[in-house]
């Protein structure tokens, strides 16, 4: 058994899609970053890479490398689960958290759990929750969300690696 933790956090800014587990939600705001700035997506794909040992998405996929500019942070995350199933390993189990003050999650959190399925994470195993931070600190001022997951993967009986 593995366990993985992730965490990302992203600007939100005027002029940009608010893009969230795959999924556009209508904002007047979106985030920034060298991808899509997906922060649902990132804190998944780290971790996946913690409980693998493969260290963090910059490594992988470096904000330097324009090969990765506004790519779909979902195509990272395909990329990643084939990681983790060429190195022998199943999930199991992924918990997540959106904190956000705006706007709702709630109404779209099945759409993301069927888009994140596409991508080789059964909807039955993912579990998405979101809250607000009370008006506090950046993410209460609307300046920047935040994610985090948690993860378990299992080694695949039929391909031990150790
Ligand atoms: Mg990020």
């Amino acid at each position: 058994m593995r366990i993985g933790i992730g965490f990302d956090s992203h600007r939100l800014v005027k002029g940009r899609r608010l893009i969230l587990g795959g999924v556009h939600i209508p904002f007047e705001k979106g985030l920034i970053g060298h991808s899509d700035a997906d922060v649902l997506c990132h804190a998944i794909i780290d971790s996946i890479l913690g409980a693998l040992g493969h260290g963090d998405i910059g490594k992988h996929f470096p904000d330097t490398d324009i090969k990765w500019k506004d790519i779909p942070s979902t195509d990272l995350l395909k990329h990643v689960v084939g990681l983790m199933k060429a190195d022998g390993f199943e999930l199991l189990w992924l918990d997540t958290t959106i904190i956000t003050e705006e706007p709702k999650i709630m109404p779209y959190i099945e759409n993301m759990k069927k888009e994140i399925s596409k991508y080789g994470i059964p909807q039955k195993i993912i579990n998405i929750k979101a809250k607000t931070n009370e008006g506090m600190g950046f993410i209460g001022r609307g300046e920047g969300m935040a994610a985090f997951a948690v993860c378990v993967l299992r080694q695949s009986l039929y391909n031990p690696i150790i």
